[in-house]
């Protein structure tokens, strides 16, 4: 049987081993993916120190040890299954690692996001078999994959660009809900991170007339205005604010809060069309809040962030001013293909990512490194193919 690299952990909290496997056989309607690079997203250190198993006591979530983990893998066909008809060995594809089961209510009416089964190969989920059946990780030479799961790659478009598809497409399956576009103004809270970026990209492709981001650095804060400035005004926060409680009137529109004066300023006294929370975990639902008080009548939010805490929310105050809410994780594999397309047009800009790309026997020093960083614009990718 041919063998392959593939890094594993064995333990949680305990580094990954390079160790030596077997090279899976696709099933007829699954594809075996040769992995040229894979993203590795700061998360990825929260997963392995088992930080959300503990938020699951029984760890249902996290997948059978030994584990290989990586969200985005992109790379070359090697094999498809005998039922596969729309890709051929040597195509260029980044894989989507939303799995779900295909077959319940969600699934079929195609909604495989809202599937109960959920899963992200590769990472965790809340489907123990559907991590059995799909076991493979980026982190490693070769991984099986539903031929469904498959965005082919434009030319111009890199493996490394395509490793970080993960984020971009959470941040624009969140656009989309949010009609970001033409005539539209967009907060996006916490811009120069990794998510928050890939938003900003997004946003000025898909025609959003103006983008009000936040952040902490200046530094980064006035690299992403240069993307656009014409579009684009940020403004630098403190990540704790205080705001007054919700239920003592706060919430009719954030008390004196500087984000929220200045993004009424932005927009004629009006407020912005939407929101994008962005904020990474550790960040105070205040800070979140603060964003949600930004809206305009009838504005709606989604957050695509890692706030843990409770959100402190007037139900009254949303009512009476027809505020929208909601959660979004991930995206579908048509959509992975919509931005496959803006990228090959150019439209999306993914040539300011900075790919800093390490061999795959060096993951745990990338793991441990993550924190020196310049926010979304550094792109840590994995190349499996080396091993030095
Ligand atoms: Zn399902």
């Amino acid at each position: 049987m041919p063998s392959m690299i593939a890094a594993r952990l064995h333990a949680y909290g305990q580094p990954m081993t390079l160790d030596r496997i077997e090279v899976p056989q696709p099933r007829p309607s699954d594809v075996l993916i040769e992995v040229k690079a894979c993203g590795v997203v700061p998360n990825l250190a929260r997963v392995v120190s088992n930080f959300f198993g503990t938020l699951t006591p029984d760890n249902k979530m996290m997948p059978p040890l030994p584990a290989i983990f990586g969200l985005d893998p992109a790379g070359v066909v090697a094999q498809a299954g005998e039922q596969v008809l729309t890709v051929r060995p040597g195509d260029r594809v980044y894989v989507n690692p939303a799995r779900s089961c295909g077959s319940c209510r969600m699934c079929r009416s195609g909604a495989p996001l809202d599937c109960p089964s959920f899963t992200l190969q590769g990472y965790f989920g809340r489907s123990q078999e559907i991590m059995r059946a799909y076991p493979y990780g980026g982190l490693a030479q070769f991984i099986t994959a539903p031929v469904s799961a498959l965005v082919k790659l434009p030319d111009n478009v890199s493996f490394a660009a395509a490793a970080r598809f993960g984020y971009f497409g959470t941040a624009y399956s969140a656009l989309r809900k949010l009609g970001a576009g033409p005539g539209r103004t967009l907060l996006i809270n916490g811009i120069s991170g990794q998510l928050g970026l890939n938003a900003a990209l997004l946003a000025l492709a898909m025609g959003a007339t103006k983008i009000l981001g936040t952040g902490r650095n200046v530094a980064l804060l006035e690299r992403v205005k240069k993307l656009a400035p014409e579009r684009t005004e940020v403004l630098a926060v403190p990540e704790a604010p205080t705001l007054p409680s919700p239920a003592s009137g706060g919430g009719k529109g954030g008390g004196a809060d500087p984000l929220v004066g200045w993004a009424k300023q932005q927009t004629d006294g009006y407020g912005v069309d939407a929101v994008l929370d962005c904020l990474p975990p550790g960040a105070p639902a205040t800070a979140l809040l603060r964003a949600l008080f930004c809206l305009r009548r009838g504005g709606h939010a989604v957050n695509v962030g890692a706030v843990l805490e409770t959100l402190p929310i007037n139900a009254f105050w949303m009512m009476t001013n027809r505020i929208g809410v909601a959660g979004s994780v991930w995206f579908t594999t048509a959509e992975g293909e919509d931005m496959a397309a803006m990228a090959g047009a150019g439209t999306l800009n993914l040539s300011v990512l900075e790919h800093r790309v390490s061999p795959l026997s060096k993951i745990n020093e990338v793991l441990a490194g993550m924190n020196h960083r310049d926010g979304g614009f550094t792109n840590f990718v994995i190349d499996p193919t080396r091993v030095d």
